[in-house]
Parts: C-alpha cells; sequence; structure tokens
C-alpha cells in the first residue's frame, strides 16, 4: 500500500483485491466483452484504461491533486450532539463531502474526468444531468481544464430547480433544456410527446449523440462505472486515516447512500479492503430509497446503463432500464441500476442493502441538522436514517461511519415540504 498523505496520492481500485473478478461489461450488440476500442468515441482513453485495470493503486496526477487541495482533505466530524439525540452509545463519525466547491462528492470524479479528457486534447463534453449535482461538478472541474461543457437537464428540473443551472452557467457551462431541437433524439422525442418533462435516460440520449458525432467531443457519466467508484476512493481512503488519528482502530458498520453507487464505495472500499487483508469485520450497508430499491428489490443481472440502450450492458442490481421511480426529492438516488463494482461486493457479501422511506430520511435530516448544523441533502439523508436506527437498537458502544456525501442548501424547498407535512411516504 502507497504511504498515504492527508490528500491520498493513489486511487484504490478493490478489483484487483477481489476474491473473484468483477464480470466484465458487455457490447450492447455482440454480448462480447467490451474492448478498448468500443469506447474510444465516448470516453478519454486514461478513462477507458482505468475501467478495466486491475492495478491496486493508481496513482493520482499532480494536476488532480492540486485542485483537489481547494477542499480535501474532507472532514471526518465526530457527531457527538447526533449520538445525544439518538441516545446511542454509539461512537458515530460523518464523513463530509459537502464541503466541496458545488456541494457534494461529485467533483472527485468530475475533476479527474476532465484532467484525462485535457490529456487527450479533448475541447468538449457532453453530459446529462437532473437536479444538476453532477452537471455543477462537471462545470465547475471543465473551467479548471479550459474544457467546454454542453449540458443536456431534464426539462422538469432546468424549470423548476433554476439554482444549479445558474451555477453550471456561472463556471460556463451550457445548459440545454432535455429533450431538446438539438440533437435527432430530442427532436423525436419532442415529435412523440411536445409536452414531455423529460428524464434522465432521454438527456443521456442526446448527450452521447453529440460526443459521438463531434471527434473533439466525448461523454462524461457522473456514476456507476468503473473508473467513477475508483476516482470516489479518495473519501475512504481519507476516512479510514482519520479514523485512525481520531483514536478508533476500526470501524464497525459504514452507512452511505446509493443511487449509482458511487459515493458508497468510494467510502467503504477502503474499509471493505481492510477487511480482505483481515484486519477487520467492518460490515457496510447501501441504504437506498424504498422508490427505487435496485439492491433490496431489484435483479443481479445483465442490464443497460440507459432507456435507449446505447451503453454497453452491465452486470449489476437493475429494476430494469425501463423502471421509472417515483419523484422523490432524492433525485440524485433516482436511477434503475447499480455500479458493477457495487453490485459485485453485494453479490459476495461485503455489502447489505437497506431501503428506506423519504419520509424517515427526511425526519433523520432533520434531527441531524438540529444536532450537527449540517443541513443534509435529501441523498445523504437516506444513510443517516438507517445509521440513526441501527444506533437507536444498540446497548453496546460501536464505531459508525456515515457518508454524508453533500449539503442541502439547495434542496431546502422540499425540507420546507416536509415540516409543512406535505411529504408522502412511498412505502
Ligand atoms: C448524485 C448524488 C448521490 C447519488 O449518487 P451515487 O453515485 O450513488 O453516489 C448521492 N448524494 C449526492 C449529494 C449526490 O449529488
Amino acid at each position: 500500500m502507497p504511504e498515504q498523505t492527508p490528500i491520498p496520492t493513489h486511487w484504490y481500485n478493490i478489483a484487483a483485491d477481489l476474491p473473484v473478478p468483477p464480470p466484465p461489461h458487455l457490447h450492447p450488440g455482440t454480448r462480447e466483452p467490451v474492448t478498448p476500442a468500443d469506447l474510444e468515441a465516448l470516453f478519454a482513453s486514461g478513462l477507458i484504461e482505468q475501467e478495466a485495470s486491475t492495478e491496486q493503486y493508481i496513482e493520482i496526477p499532480e494536476a488532480v491533486r492540486e485542485v483537489y487541495k481547494t477542499w480535501r482533505p474532507a472532514p471526518l466530524i465526530r457527531a457527538r450532539e447526533f449520538e445525544k439525540a439518538l441516545g446511542t452509545p454509539a461512537r458515530i463519525y460523518v464523513k463530509y463531502e459537502g464541503v466541496s466547491p458545488v456541494g457534494s462528492h461529485k467533483t472527485n470524479t468530475a475533476v479527474a474526468q476532465a484532467y484525462y479528457n485535457a490529456q487527450d486534447g479533448v475541447t468538449k463534453i457532453t453530459t446529462e444531468t437532473g437536479a444538476g449535482q453532477w452537471g455543477s461538478a462537471l462545470s465547475f472541474a471543465c473551467a479548471k481544464f479550459g474544457i467546454d461543457l454542453e449540458v443536456w437537464q431534464v426539462r422538469a428540473s432546468y424549470e423548476s430547480k433554476p439554482y444549479r443551472r445558474f451555477l453550471m452557467e456561472t463556471y460556463g457551462g451550457t445548459v440545454h433544456p432535455s429533450p431538446s431541437t438539438l440533437t435527432e433524439s430530442g427532436r423525436k422525442m419532442l415529435a412523440d410527446d411536445p409536452e414531455t418533462p423529460g428524464s434522465l435516460g432521454m438527456a443521456v440520449s442526446e448527450a452521447v449523440e453529440v460526443a459521438a458525432s463531434d471527434p473533439n467531443a466525448r461523454y462524461a457519466l457522473g456514476s456507476v462505472l468503473n473508473h467513477v467508484v475508483l476516482h470516489q476512493t479518495v473519501i475512504g481512503l481519507e476516512a479510514v486515516e482519520q479514523l485512525r488519528a481520531a483514536g478508533e482502530e476500526n470501524a464497525d458498520v459504514v452507512f452511505g447512500c446509493a443511487g449509482g453507487g458511487s459515493n458508497l464505495a468510494g467510502l467503504a472500499f477502503p474499509f471493505i479492503r481492510e477487511v480482505l487483508h483481515g484486519r477487520a469485520n467492518t460490515r457496510v450497508m447501501a441504504v437506498e430509497p424504498a422508490a427505487c430499491p435496485s439492491i433490496t428489490k431489484g435483479e443481479y443481472r445483465y442490464d443497460h446503463g440507459d432507456v435507449a440502450g446505447l451503453t454497453p450492458l452491465l452486470k449489476m442490481h437493475t429494476l430494469g432500464q425501463d423502471f421509472v421511480p417515483d419523484p422523490i426529492h432524492a433525485g440524485g438516488l433516482r436511477y434503475h441500476g447499480m455500479a458493477p463494482l457495487l453490485s459485485h461486493t453485494v453479490d459476495l457479501g461485503y455489502v447489505t442493502g437497506q431501503a428506506v422511506d423519504q419520509t424517515e430520511s427526511f425526519a433523520a435530516g432533520v434531527l441531524f441538522a438540529r444536532a450537527e448544523g449540517i443541513v443534509p441533502a435529501p441523498e445523504s439523508s437516506h444513510a443517516i436514517a438507517a445509521c440513526a436506527e441501527y444506533a437507536r437498537g444498540l446497548t453496546e458502544p460501536e464505531v459508525l461511519v456515515i457518508g454524508l456525501s453533500g449539503h442541502g442548501m439547495l434542496d431546502l424547498p422540499a425540507y420546507h415540504e416536509f415540516m409543512q407535512g406535505n411529504l408522502v411516504s412511498t412505502l
């Protein structure tokens, strides 16, 4: 293991340590394992290499570490007041990613992806975004590396949640409501239904179409893929060291919310590394919304990452590429599938799924905000709720770690609705 300084020098690739290698991605046409050539039109070469890497540690480029310095290492906070509010003997630690410039963990991979694209001479990146967490992270990163960014944002969010759009534009990104008239797929969707509110699946199709037809452009994805998970391991690598510095040998349980699986995998994989090397017995809980329960109610099989079926087939826990979840407030958790690497660790027994209802999640978020002062992102509140329930049931002290993937300062209207009693249970 390389010596890690406060900001890690290497990302950790769990694929190198697992007793069974992860299943490969398959070409959507041939159903044979994808080759680097299959992915070249869409992704930067450095990222394609990482997607299939079996190296245990991959060096973080100096230019990426320089940008990480703006907010990393992210704090690990002992949540004493939250412990008191729960009346638990547990010692609860919170790894807080809301300190990044856009308020979530997504910058960890956005910066790396912009860097590898810049290395290849790419001048434009395209992507999709829902509420705008990913789009704003990538806008920030593209500004750092002088790359133009075009974002297709789900029309319903574009119109009803403008603040992250303004943030994307502040960093220089161009934002289009999706479906748009700018692409063939968008024009077709509008012809089918001129009033459509849009969906992530539609926005993916538009962003992919534009990247595939422009030799100087590439596409970027904010979760799910192996290279995204790899970049997010800075979270867990820091947390393992910070926990030791706080005088704790190991974590008993790690809780994280799981949408596409990247923040949880990023936090948990370095803890699972300790388990794989016989140094700990840490358990990991993947907490998902009851409205979109990929791990707890889905099937573990090959499925497409998008509605149109353009992406490679990924072996993952999935509710099916056509599954449309209820419009819960934790928009970042409304994805039908799960990161294949995380699904593989679930399958091998290192991670357990748990579903949490959104009202329970908001209640825990409010309790946490009143105790610790941080208003969690609605996504992160799912992890807090699961941890709270577990901690309340303990009679002996345990060390619990929560992944706080982002802050909820742009989600205050949702908190307001919850406090007015207007949020419905999705159970
Ligand atoms: C996007 C997002 C998530 C869900 O994505 P993962 O890939 O599962 O991490 C969770 N929390 C926040 C704050 C997000 O922005």
